[in-house]
Order: structure tokens, then sequence, then C-alpha cells
């Protein structure tokens, strides 16, 4: 057979005039939907919102139909395509096409894509497939003038801004970032990398201060698209001021660091879950199910049922599944001296066993109530030494710390943010300045 697959594989960059007006909005109404970092400002100067538009009706080429495909876990593009009624060997011409500009295996669950069919005498024939993988990029293959299928991708850079913010905390730092105009993913990128160092439950008091500069994307409408990389972030508690700069490594690792340059990530974090409450620490306590006093060798977690849970650091799994009142449970080997142990789970993540590799910050289940329990939470535990310690107060080993050249660079790398952060003076402030220019790739 003569795989007739003509694609240009053009990429257009800056196309995005000739995309159609809706594209924007199904775009943004698909990421929404798919629960990405796409987000309205709430602040209390501006107020920038994305409208919950409808999935815009599909365009179809000439008469025929149209209809909107979604990726599910383990679906193929092949068997999608035959489930919508595609020929085999049709839907394996498009296929071979989409791979000048897309690898099929990329598609993610949930995906939506927009398939049509031009009707040829009263049977079906797929005539086009097209989908946006992302904000940026629109995918479309199509039949052309000889017939076969051609394959377009269409870039829409996004401008970059850069968004500082600073306020006072009256409860947490989360609602107080939102109602200074944050995102949600810059706050929960902050709030991930402070969790080293700072106990969000005990730590904050009211009038604590925050600030933080990260870049915001908009798309050529002026709509912010979705969440830069954060450069800069602080919290002043209690008048103990911790400061943390974004660094990209040599190696294209990036990280943050104080101003001595040592990394604020250790190596193991206290509170492996987000927006927990403590409801139990370490030590002699009366048990609530059992009613005698006993001891608690971890601490306590509560949220809603299903939470996801993170491994507090890069390891191997020792031990997974069913294990006597622990309920669904996993233990992480980290390093010779460290474990950490995770129970009463609701689930694992999917492809996790026994000797899987981990990383930090990686869901690792579900928060739930397996085992003894008298309601859902989980039940945290650090081991040195194979000795359960309490997470709160063990001393952790910390991260590296940057030295010669590589220390030059972050600390060049610091004065161009401190720079940027002083042209950021009270409250939110957007700026057009072009993105950092990064020190690596300018040599
Ligand atoms: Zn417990």
């Amino acid at each position: 057979m003569v795989r007739s697959s003509r694609s240009s594989g053009r990429r257009r960059v800056g196309s995005w005039l000739l995309a159609l007006p809706a594209l924007g909005l199904a775009a943004a109404a698909l990421l929404l939907a798919q629960g990405s970092p796409v987000e309205a400002i709430a602040s209390p100067r501006t107020s920038v919102r994305i409208p919950p538009a409808p999935v815009a009706a599909t365009q179809v080429p000439e008469s025929g139909v149209s209809r909107e495909l979604q990726v599910h876990r383990g679906s193929t593009l092949a068997s999608l395509l035959n489930q919508a009624g595609a020929a085999p060997d049709t839907a394996h011409e498009m296929i071979g096409a989409l791979r000048h500009v897309f690898d099929p295996r990329e598609l993610r669950p949930g995906q939506v894509l927009e398939v049509a069919f031009r009707d040829a005498k009263g049977s079906s024939r797929l005539s086009e497939l097209r989908f946006t993988p992302s904000l940026e990029r629109e995918i479309r293959v199509r039949r052309g003038a000889q017939g076969s299928f051609e394959a377009e991708e269409t870039l829409r850079p996004l401008e970059t801004r850069l968004a500082g913010i600073r306020g006072s905390i009256e409860s947490s730092l989360f609602r107080a970032g939102r109602g200074a105009g944050a995102t949600a993913a810059a706050l929960t990128e902050m709030i991930h990398a402070f969790s080293f160092s700072v106990d969000f439950q005990r730590d904050i008091r009211r009038g604590d201060r925050f600030e933080l500069l990260y870049e915001e994307l908009y798309d050529e409408q002026g709509r912010l698209a979705r969440t830069g990389r954060l450069l800069f972030a602080s919290l002043t508690l209690s008048g103990r001021r911790i400061e943390h700069w974004r660094h990209e490594l040599a190696d294209g690792r990036h990280d943050n660091f104080d101003a001595s340059g040592a990394s604020v990530r250790k190596t193991l974090m206290r509170t492996p879950i987000d927006g927990a409450r403590l409801s139990s620490g370490y030590g002699r306590r009366r048990h609530p199910v059992l009613g005698y006093s006993k001891m608690h060798r971890g601490v306590d977690f509560a949220a809603p049922i299903g939470t996801p849970i993170y491994a507090a650091g890069d390891g191997v799994i020792e031990r997974i599944g069913p294990f006597s009142t622990f309920g669904n449970y996993i233990r992480i080997r980290h390093n010779a001296s460290y474990q950490t142990a995770y129970a009463h789970m609701r689930g694992f993540a999917s492809n996790l066993r026994r000797g899987s590799r981990v990383h930090q910050g990686q869901v690792i289940g579900y928060l739930g109530r397996t085992g003894r329990v008298s309601g859902p939470h989980l039940h945290y535990e650090v081991h040195l030494s194979g000795r359960q310690v309490n997470p709160r107060t063990v001393q952790l080993p910390s991260g590296e710390t940057l030295l010669g050249e590589e220390l030059e660079r972050f600390q060049a790398a610091r004065r161009r943010i401190n720079r940027l952060r002083g042209r950021t003076m009270f409250s939110r402030w957007v700026s057009r300045t072009p993105p950092l220019a990064e020190p690596s790739s300018a040599g």
C-alpha cells in the first residue's frame, strides 16, 4: 500500500490571525474543562476574566458532519477514529500525516479532538482532524488539493508580562495572594517552595507579609492564558524574612535558592499534602479507636477524601499495598538513613509498584480511610535509621548549595530579579517587559 500522506508539515509561526475567532475561546474552554491553570485574575484593581464560553461549534468544511472525541486513558488515536466511523485505512493515512507535526502518543486523557466527515454518496469519509494540545499550539490535518492528508501546526506565541504582588496575610497565604491578584498557579508553586521551611499551620500569623514576582502569559486578545515562572517569593513571618530566587542551572534543572545560593529544597517535605489540617501530632495520646493511651509514631493530616498525597522526597517504593491496621500503605526509602510512610490511603497512583522510583512532590496516592481509623486522614511517618521520629521536629538534611561559577551566575540572576522587583512597588503591577533573559542561554 502506498502511504499517500504528502504532509507538508508546514510550521507557521504567528499565523494566529488566520485562525478562526472562535478558536481561542474553544481552546480556553477546553483547557478550563481539563482543569489546566487557565484562570481569571481577581484583583482589587483589575478584572480580566475569561468568559465561560461553551465549546465553540465546530467548523465543518463543506457539507458534512463533525464531532468531538475525547481521549481516554488507554485509547489510541486509531481506535478513537475507528469508533467515530472512519475507515481503518483512512484513519491510518491521517495518522501518518499527523506524525509530521505531532506524535499521537503525546495525546493526554481529557484532550478533545474535533473530527469532520465529508459525506461521500451516503458513506461518511473522514476529512479533517483538529485539536489544541496547548493554548499556544493548534494542530490540523485535512485533505489537500491532491486529495492526500496534510498536517499543519499553528503556533500562537503568548506575550509574557511580569506580575509583582505584595500584601499582608489575614488568614492564609493563598487567600491573601488571590485577594491581591496573584494566580492560583503562582501561589501553589510558592506554597510548595516554602513547604520545606515553613509550617503553614503553625508559622503563619495575621499581619505576616508576602511578596512574589512571576510571569503571566497573555494571548493575542489580551487574556491571561497561563502562569509562567515564579521568579521570586518571600514571606516575613513574625519579623523573620525568608526569600527565594529562582535559578536555572547550567544542566537545565531549576530550583529556588536563598541569598547565599543554598537550595531551599530539603531532602524531605514535612507536610506531603496540600491544604490539610494537622489533626493529631506525634507522641503519647489517647487512641481514637482503641480508647487507651498509646504512642502515636507519626502525624495525622485531615483533608477531604481523595486529596493527593505527595512523595516527601526522591526515593524508591519499598512497600505498597494493604498493611495491617495501616490500610493502604506506602513506604519509600529515600537514602541509607531516611524512609517515609503513608497510611490509610484510599488508593495509589497508577503504575506504582514495589521498586518504583518516585520524585519529590510526585502524587503517590489519595487520602482515604482504610485500615483502623475513626475518620479519613493521612497518617505520615518519617523513619530515621529504621525508627519513627517526629516529622515536624526532625533535623532534615538540606539540598545542594551553589558553588563557583554556578554561584556567580545565580548572584547575577538574583540582582536582575531584584531590579525587576524594585519596579513593582505596592500592590499588583504588570509590565510589558520582555521575559527575563536566561543567563544560561546567554552564555
Ligand atoms: Zn496517625
